[in-house]
């Protein structure tokens, strides 16, 4: 089998199992089982796939047909920029949460050596970037599962992020709060209702529930979050969460009636209310 028809034939496959964005995806795969880049591949697209090649994108298809995460099959993902390591019992970091960042980033340009505390951190995406893009903060990541804990280490680790700390931490019990220590405390929370968990994608299924449902109306760590860690924000401090589609009122409220000032919604690329943010006055 030819890269070409290699390639032909992965995209049928993926588009007849009901993947969405067959057509990236095929070419990520082409280039993953054949190591060639994307000008490497145009101009050896009539080069045979070797045997061991062949097996290897038949045991992924296989795997990606049952809608098993690429990003699981990979074992890494792209977010800002930098690679994460990622595997089954951490989240896949999402574009969307590229505006959580954006937001925090603009916030810390006023902020000299910022203290970051990022809660729920799974993979470390945004405690990472944070680290990486500003070279003069301090991170620390908290994450409660230890199976996840171990990725935030190895992307610490990968990505050469000496600034940023990892630790196991549960939110519900506050651990780490130390009184007015933080410029930021960012959160990527679980924040799926417990009635929408059975309308998460096929991926989804695969992702650890823990990192997804966030109780019955998916606002539970939001409020403990508020309620445990506040006190951890310098005056002037900000916190900052994604949301899901349609909480981001709800999330509004929550940070005005804990006394929050300018409290702030931001757009994800889809024009979804992704970021809420409050400033502890
Ligand atoms: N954005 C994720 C999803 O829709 C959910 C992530 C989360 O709960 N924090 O699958």
């Amino acid at each position: 089998m030819t890269i070409f028809e290699a390639y032909n034939s992965t995209k049928k496959r993926l588009e007849a199992a009901g993947i969405e964005d067959y057509v990236f995806e095929a070419k990520q795969i082409i280039k993953h089982i054949t190591g060639l880049n994307n000008t490497q591949i145009l101009t050896l697209y009539n080069n045979s796939l070797t045997k061991f090649q062949e097996n290897n994108l038949t045991a992924l298809l296989r795997q990606r047909e049952i809608r098993y995460p690429l990003q699981y099959i990979f074992g890494e993902w792209d977010f800002y920029g930098r690679g994460f390591y990622v595997g089954p019992g951490v989240l896949v970091p999402r574009a969307d949460t590229e505006t959580l960042v954006e937001h925090c980033l603009e916030f810390l340009k006023q902020c000299e050596n910022p203290q970051i505390l990022d809660l729920c951190a799974g993979s470390g995406a945004i405690g990472i970037t944070l680290a990486k893009e500003i070279a003069s903060a301090e991170v620390l990541m908290l994450e409660k599962y230890p199976e996840a804990l171990s990725y935030t280490q190895k992307n610490i680790a990968r990505n050469g992020a000496e600034n940023a700390k990892a630790a196991e931490g549960d939110i519900f019990v506050s651990d780490g709060a130390e009184p007015c220590r933080y410029d930021l405390i960012v959160s990527n929370p679980p924040y799926i209702p417990k009635a929408e968990m059975k309308t998460i994608s096929p991926e989804t299924e695969f992702e650890p529930e823990t990192a997804l449902l966030g109780g019955e109306d998916g606002l539970d760590f939001y409020r403990a979050i508020i309620k445990n860690y506040t006190q951890s924000l310098k005056k002037g401090g900000m916190l900052a969460f994604e949301v899901g589609i349609n909480q981001f009122e709800s999330v509004v409220g929550l940070l005005t009636e804990a006394g929050f000032g300018n409290v702030t919604v931001k757009n994800d690329l889809n024009g979804i209310g992704r970021v809420v943010s409050g400033i502890n006055i």
